[in-house]
């Protein structure tokens, strides 16, 4: 599976990447992570990625041309076709949730689109983007970091990425959890306060951890 960024900031993914389960699974040839600047696509001399808007407002616009020509470049590297899919991240895109990130982990090659400034020239949604993606209903400044959001999500379902599948939450719930000591003695506003780990997941009665698990816990995209 290989996934090209395309973004005019890459040095913002370099530091998360190399902390993450994506580390891993470049280690273990599970994944391949490139970044390209459509920066290094311009033609002037001031390599211009943005301008202003047509019809006027704030703010710059990324210009389709580096784009494009960022993502033909990436394409060209590796000829698959049917198996790669081209996302533009926008806050007008789909809803990002856990489905779309097990549909993303069959594709051979994923290609992320990052916007920033006042976003990106509407030729790249309507002409050379699969489908647009939204990782939640707020504003951010680029699409650096769901770009990142994207690649850990779907990462986690290609077989092989996490340790143990099984530590897929989709698969067991995601529920509370507690770890030693069983009585932790701290601060709360002011007072110190025991706390303890509640008596279902102490005695090892699986039935009961489970059903406490359940009670608490909830199920991710199913
Ligand atoms: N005024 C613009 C704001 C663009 S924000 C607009 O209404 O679209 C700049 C870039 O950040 C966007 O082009 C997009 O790529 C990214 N971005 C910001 N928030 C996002 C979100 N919630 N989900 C996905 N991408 C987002």
């Amino acid at each position: 599976m290989r996934f090209d960024i395309i973004s005019i900031f890459p040095e913002s993914f370099y530091s998360y990447i190399d902390t993450s389960i994506l580390k891993k699974a470049i280690e273990k040839k599970i994944i391949t992570i490139s970044i390209t600047n459509p920066r290094d696509f311009t033609t002037d001399k001031h390599h211009t990625v943005d301008e202003s808007p047509y019809g006027g407002g704030p703010g710059m616009v990324l210009k389709a041309e580096p784009i494009w020509k960022a993502v033909l470049s990436v394409i060209k590297k590796k000829k698959v076709d049917s198996k790669k899919r081209i996302v533009l991240f926008s806050i007008r895109g789909k809803k990002f949730d856990q489905k779309i990130a097990r549909r993303f982990s069959k594709y051979e090659q994923i290609i992320l689109i990052c916007g920033r400034y006042e976003g990106v020239d509407e030729r790249v949604a309507e002409y050379l983007a699969d489908e647009e993606i939204s990782i939640g209903d707020y504003v951010l400044s680029g699409g650096e970091l769901p770009a990142l959001v994207f690649l850990e999500a779907v990462s986690r379902h290609i077989p092989g990425v996490l340790g143990k599948y099984e530590s897929l939450e989709e698969k067991k719930g995601s529920y509370p959890v507690y770890t030693r000591p069983e009585i932790f003695e701290g601060e709360v506003k002011g007072k110190r306060k025991k706390m303890k780990v509640p008596e279902a997941l102490l005695r090892g009665n699986h039935k009961l951890i489970d059903e406490w698990r359940k009670k608490y816990g909830t199920l991710v995209g199913k």
